[in-house]
This record gives C-alpha cells, structure tokens and sequence, in this order.
C-alpha cells in the first residue's frame, strides 16, 4: 500500500508541477507577445521605459504597467537583433547565456523565455529579441504545500490502513485461534479424562497378577499384554497432556521454576541408563561439568534429557558409542547427545520435532515409541527459554544439542 501511495504521490506531484509549469509559460508568452510591442519604440527611445503609463508605441495598446512587474517578481529584457540588451525592467534576471531562438529555460528559482520579435506578421524581418522571466516561487509555495498534504494525507491513510488490516486480520484469525483452543482444550481434557480409567485398568491388572493361582494358565500371558498396553497408553495420555499443557501456557513454568542442578539430573540418567547401554553393548560416555543451575521444572528436565538419552539408545545399534557432553559459557549451558546410530535424513531432519512424527525405518525398529519424545523435549526446551536443535548424518549418527539460559544466584 505505501509502495502504491508513494507512487500514486510522485506521479500527481510531477503532474501538478507539468500543469503549474505550462501556466506560468503561458503567462510568459503573453508578457513576452505584449513587451515584443514596445521592442521598436525602446530601440527609437531607450528612456521610454522609464516612464510611467505613457504610451510609447504606435498602436497605442500599451497596457502593460511595467512599474508592476516587481510585484509579480518578473522581468523583460530587450535585445536587438545583434542580441545587444537595450533596455530592462523589473526584477528576478537570469544568469544564463542569451539564447538567440524561441527557448524556455529554468534555472535557479527562475523560468525564462525568450522570442525572437518580428517587424511585422508579413515582414519577416528581425527587429529583435524579447526575454522575459519569472520566479518560481510562487508554484514552488504551491507544490510544498501539495507535498505536505500528500504528505499528512499519506501518513493518515497508512495508519488508517495498518489500524483496518490489524482489525480485519483478528476478526478474521478469530475463528481459527478459537477452533485452535478448543482443540488444545480437548487434547488437555482427554488426557486428563483418560487418566482415571487407566489407572483403574492398571490397579485391576496388578491385583489379577498379585493373584497368579487364580488366573488360568492360558491368561497369563494375554493379561501380561493388557498391562503392557495400558502401560504404552498410559505413557501416551502423560505425553500428551504434557503438551497439550505446554501449548497453552510456558508462564505456569515460569510460578513453579525452582534451581535445578542439571549436571545431576544429567549423572542420575546416565547412572540409571548405563546397564541397559552395556546390555545392548553400547558405550555410554559423559563429559560434564560440575554445578550447573537451570531455572525450572526437574520432572520435565528429566524428561528432556531421558528422551534424548533413550532415543540415542534405541537408534544405535550393538557396539555403538554414545556420549553425553556439557559446556557451559556466561549465560548458557550446553548440552550434546552424539550417538554413533542409524542418523537421519537429511530431508527428514526439519521433521524430526513434529508430534506423531518417525522415520520409516526407524518404525519397523522400535515398538511402543509414539513419536512424541522429540516434540516433548522440544517443548520443554522452548519452556526453559532455550533451543534444541539436531545435526545427522544416515548411517553415521546424530547430536542432538540443547541449550539452555543458566541460573546465576546460588
Ligand atoms: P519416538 O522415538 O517415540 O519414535 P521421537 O519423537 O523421540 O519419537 O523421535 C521421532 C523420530 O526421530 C524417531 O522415530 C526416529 O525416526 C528419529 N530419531 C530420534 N532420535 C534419533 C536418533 N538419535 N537417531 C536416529 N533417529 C532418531
């Protein structure tokens, strides 16, 4: 809109300029036509001009009261035919060069024309030249004044505008952020519904299996697979509860954030997941720095650097390597999980945070992973005020990096 307004403004501008320019030209030409007169009685008598209305042609039509041209800031000029000045009045004369031709000239504030004068229509014999100018003042007044209503209209019109598309835009995102709330309440209300069911599931399998002698032989294991498909179900409800909480406000975090020591959550992760590295004969390795304060949650902390963890371990095949680096500078902390794994793809590396979202590949390798642990640990990052990102190579490995503000006042 500016782009159309600030074009839409040059062009009446130059208009109005084009338009004010033929009028003062115009104007010059009828002085020039009426002073061309007086050329012949000024060559005769160059005192003629000096005197006041006195008719000093023969045609007795004298009727330009020279003695007025100052008020209009013009000036004539005489020549003669060999371009001599004979006479002048008024004021405003140009410093340029005589030009011996019909010639329209502007220079320094002032316009200037200049005709040749003849002896008569039918006599083309040259007696002369008359030049006749003027100042632009009075059209430059008239086109400041253009240029500052376009001006004040602009800016009014521009305010008018944002103020209209900012109106127009929320009306019209008001459905969607509406609809879009409405689904993040029901994925926060589902879960949470889905809770107490659940945990009445669990409760009644642990008692059927705190009973073995009455379950019958051949139910044991179906009921082995009920809990580890309430147990999945319930991890998933958690997950996206988790989420759906997230997506409507990080400012609950900000109320409940406490110091949290992340090198120990860091050396408890790994204390806890080193035998289920060893078990599938992968190195797990950390580099950490001691006393390290994060401002926040420890649960969801723990739950950032456990899926990372976890996922290092699932995605890395036997004999793999794994480790666990921090480094810390003024005001953040950063962690690294490099895993010498399957990786991933390049084209699949913007995907990897999306909720629900897994490699193919990876899929037929893993079960009972939903593929919320990346868009959780994302989310928790975001809450913490940090960053996660991830670099990957197919078939070499992967580095997840998180970044985090660091807590100072301990
Ligand atoms: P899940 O692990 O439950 O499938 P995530 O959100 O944690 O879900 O991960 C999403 C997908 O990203 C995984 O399915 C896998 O394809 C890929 N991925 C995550 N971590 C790694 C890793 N360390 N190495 C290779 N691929 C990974």
């Amino acid at each position: 809109m500016m782009l159309v307004m600030t074009l839409s403004s040059v062009v009446l501008y130059n208009f109005f300029f084009y338009s004010l320019t033929q009028q003062l030209d115009s104007q010059l030409l009828t002085l020039a036509d009426a002073a061309a007169h007086n050329l012949s009685a000024i060559q005769a008598d160059r005192t003629a001009i000096h005197r006041k209305i006195q008719i000093i042609d023969d045609d007795g039509d004298l009727d330009i009261p020279w003695q007025d041209l100052r008020l209009y800031h013009q000036s004539v000029e005489w020549f003669d035919a060999d371009k001599k000045l004979l006479a002048k009045a008024g004021e405003q004369f140009p410093q340029v060069p005589f030009v011996s031709s019909f010639h329209s000239w502007q220079q320094n504030g002032i316009r200037t024309l200049t005709i040749p004068v003849y002896a008569s229509e039918t006599n083309q014999q040259l007696l002369g030249y008359v030049r006749v100018s003027t100042s632009m003042v009075g059209i430059q007044k008239e086109l400041n004044r253009l240029l500052m209503s376009l001006g004040i209209t602009g800016v009014l019109e521009i305010a008018l505008i944002a103020g209209t598309g900012w109106w127009l835009t929320s009306k019209a995102l008001q459905p969607i952020e509406r609809s879009f709330l409405q689904l993040q309440q029901f994925t926060a209300d589902a879960s949470h519904e889905l809770r107490s069911p659940l945990t009445a599931m669990k409760t009644t399998v642990e008692v059927m299996q705190s009973h073995p002698e009455r379950i019958h032989s051949d139910d044991i294991k179906k009921i082995a697979l009920i809990e580890s498909a309430i147990q999945q179900m319930t991890h998933l409800v958690e997950d996206l509860l988790l989420l759906a909480r997230s997506d409507v406000a990080s400012v609950s975090l900000s109320k409940t954030a406490i110091p949290i020591p992340v090198d120990e959550i860091l050396f408890d992760l790994i204390d806890r997941l080193q035998p289920q590295a060893e078990s599938q004969g992968i190195t797990l390795e950390a580099d950490l720095r001691d006393e390290v304060w994060v401002k926040g949650d420890a649960h969801q902390l723990q739950r950032l650097f456990g899926n990372l963890l976890e996922n290092a371990l699932q995605y890395t095949p036997h004999g793999g390597f794994i480790r666990v680096k921090m480094f810390k500078t003024d005001s953040f902390m950063v962690t690294e999980v490099t895993d010498t794994g399957i990786g991933i793809a390049p084209e699949h590396l913007p995907l990897v945070f999306n909720r629900f979202w897994r490699a193919e590949k990876a899929r037929s390798r893993r079960q009972g992973g939903s593929g919320l642990g990346l868009a959780i640990a994302q989310a928790i990052t975001y809450a913490h005020g940090g960053e996660i990102s991830v670099t990957s190579k197919l078939g070499v490995g992967s580095c997840f990096r998180v970044k985090l503000p660091v807590f100072h006042n301990i």
